[in-house]
């Protein structure tokens, strides 16, 4: 392995001269920033540290080049900058099982919070939405976006794009219904995007409400309410009634503001796509969900391979602004193409830059599909007994995303296979992590985590399989094909023919000889052969030939008769007209994993 040279660069540095310094192109520098959790623009400064996460992602080794005056003047450029930066409302997204209330609750938030009394009569423009809010201790208005509850597989394409987008998950969980897949799989969703969940109990007005078993059913999950000790904040509300619902308001912004959410106004905007179609008379429009930045009229944006100049910028209740700001949910228009759904969206300088954004972006997809994406689990399993074991050394970004895997991997098993995490942690995956791997005959997978190049080499070495996903669900989806690939293989009977014995002919030596119609299927010699009354097997053997007429022929098609020489075991003296004959063959397949 030759020596790697360090490519130089200072300690803080814009995305833009990063991307020089690395030679690639501009968006895929601030996509790869977006997966680390930077949310920054082309002539943002980053530091060093960040710069080589980045840098070491593209597999390339950066060096700090050490020029005290300009390190002065950027450091001190940097906090100029900081004056810009200002609160941001929370990005609130409402998820929970079907029919709990989510577009209820979403909706009667909406309609008893719209600024300036305006509320009834509005059409809903985008459904994506922000209300105000007066604190009851007076003060200032306070904001917060709602997300239209994306459908669970939207929020999955969202974190495939690296965006994670909402501060906040509200759980919605019936009062009367309790917890059920879709509650779980909202949970695990959260989890693995280490978004912080509040539980919002609806339907407290129904007569068959019961909260106590909802906090206990939430505890089982690891939700522990506040009130039983723990630190989830349970909010009982109804959104028929509208009862509770300040109080979740209240909660959430009290919930947010611990983290003190920041974005920076006075630089391009980032944002991502949560909403797109094609409007009669307006062509693409997209809603944007502003992240960082200020995006006004006029500026040049791309978004996945569509780019274009924003024509017009209209917010949530359809009115024409000529500026969107940090957490603002805002439809564009004047765009080359509808975008897709969770694409980032960058603003530029000039027109040129936009569209060759949008260029790159096309081709890097078309690279990535030539590459074919399928991501398998390299694993032979280990016998223990009747069982085939799949271990697994298992790597995660966070706590809640290896909790969502533990708990999904724990109920992956069936008879014949199982899987055992033998070893598993929260950070990059480290030479130990191979070590142990190498022992335990178990392949590593990784969840939002890197492998260090030195790390990958001593893998490869030891012939250690390392597998990284980035979303959860295929993660589970390829330890499930690989569960399925041990699975033990079975026989099965493949039905060819089917023929209604219509004569019994002479018996030649050991041979039957029988006439009838081709039922069903194509009637070829040298295939097995059943004879059955019913469900009951009478004999067995081999079809040896088929005739028509006096010429032995080599196919009988359905609807045809034919005679037919059959070599059998069995009840053979019994055989007569009214039996069918079955043909069949025998095919090895893999049993169903059924998970
Ligand atoms: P979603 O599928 O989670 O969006 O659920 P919906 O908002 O469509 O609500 C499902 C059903 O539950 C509808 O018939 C609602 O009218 C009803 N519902 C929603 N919230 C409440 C509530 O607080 N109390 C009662 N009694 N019914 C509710």
């Amino acid at each position: 392995m030759p020596e790697q040279t360090a490519v130089k660069i200072p300690g803080v540095l814009t995305v833009k001269q990063l991307a020089d310094a690395l030679n690639q192109p501009v968006t895929l520098v601030i996509g790869k920033l977006m997966q680390f959790g930077v949310l920054a623009t082309i002539n943002e400064d980053i530091d060093f540290d960040t710069a080589a996460i980045v840098a070491d992602d593209f597999g390339i080794l950066v060096e700090r080049e050490i020029d005290p005056s300009q390190e002065q003047i950027r450091q001190e450029d940097m906090v100029s900058n900081t004056s810009e930066v200002t609160t941001r409302p929370p990005i609130v997204t409402i998820m929970g099982h079907v029919d709990h209330g989510k577009t209820s609750l979403l909706d009667k938030i909406r309609s008893t919070n719209v600024a300036g009394g305006e509320s009834g009569g509005i059409t809903q423009h985008i459904s994506s939405y922000q209300i105000e809010i007066a604190p009851k201790a007076g003060g200032e208005k306070r904001v917060i976006t709602f997300l239209d509850t994306p459908g669970h597989s939207a929020f999955e394409a969202m974190r495939r794009h690296g965006a994670r987008i909402t501060d906040l998950v509200v759980l919605v969980v019936a009062a009367d219904d309790g917890i059920k897949p879709q509650t779980v799989e909202a949970i695990n969703h959260a989890r693995a995007m280490s978004v912080p969940v509040l539980v919002a109990i609806n339907k407290i007005d129904k007569t068959e409400a019961d909260l106590d078993k909802v906090k206990a059913q939430l505890a089982e999950h690891n939700l522990v309410p506040e009130d039983w000790g723990g630190k989830t904040i349970t909010v009982p509300v109804s959104a028929m009634t509208g009862e509770g619902l300040d109080d979740l308001l209240e909660m959430i912004l009290l919930s947010t503001d611990l983290r003190e959410l920041k974005a920076n106004l006075d630089v391009p905007a980032v944002g991502v796509v949560v909403e797109s179609n094609l409007k009669p008379g307006v062509g693409p429009v997209a809603t944007v969900l502003i992240q960082n930045g200020t995006l006004r009229t006029t500026h040049y944006v791309a978004m996945g391979d569509v780019s274009g100049r924003v024509r017009t910028l209209t917010d949530h209740r359809g009115r024409r602004i000529n500026e969107a700001t940090p957490s603002m949910p805002v439809e564009i228009s004047g765009l080359s193409g509808v975008p897709q759904f969770g694409e980032q969206m960058m603003v530029f300088e000039v027109e040129r830059d936009a569209k060759e954004a949008a260029r790159t972006f096309l081709r890097s997809q078309s690279a990535k599909r030539a590459a074919g994406q399928t991501i398998a689990i390299q694993s032979a399993g280990q016998k223990e007994g009747q069982k085939t074991i799949l271990t697994l050394v298992v790597k995660a970004d966070a706590k809640g995303s290896l909790e969502a895997i533990r708990d999904q991997v724990s109920v992956m098993k069936n008879e014949d296979v199982e899987v055992r995490v033998v070893s598993d942690g929260i950070g990059d995956i480290s030479e130990g992590d191979i070590t142990m791997a190498s022992t335990a005959k178990a392949p590593v997978i990784g969840f939002h985590v890197r492998i260090p190049s030195a790390v990958k080499q001593l893998a490869d070495r030891e012939k250690v399989s390392v597998t990284l996903f980035s979303v959860i669900y295929e993660l589970f989806d390829a330890i499930r094909s690989a569960l399925a690939e041990l699975m033990p293989e079975i026989t099965i009977e493949e039905e060819l023919a089917k023929l209604q014995i219509l004569a019994r002919f002479r018996d030649n030596r050991k041979r039957v000889v029988v006439g009838g119609r081709v039922e069903d299927g194509t009637l070829t010699p040298k295939q097995l052969v059943k004879v059955m009354r019913g469900k009951e097997v009478l004999a067995q053997g081999k079809l040896i030939t088929v005739r028509r007429g006096k010429d032995e022929v080599r196919q009988v098609l359905a609807g045809s008769e034919c005679g037919i020489e059959l070599d059998l075991t069995g009840e053979v003296t019994d055989i007569k007209e009214g039996d069918t004959v079955v043909l069949y063959r025998l095919e090895k397949q893999k049993k169903p994993l059924g998970l």
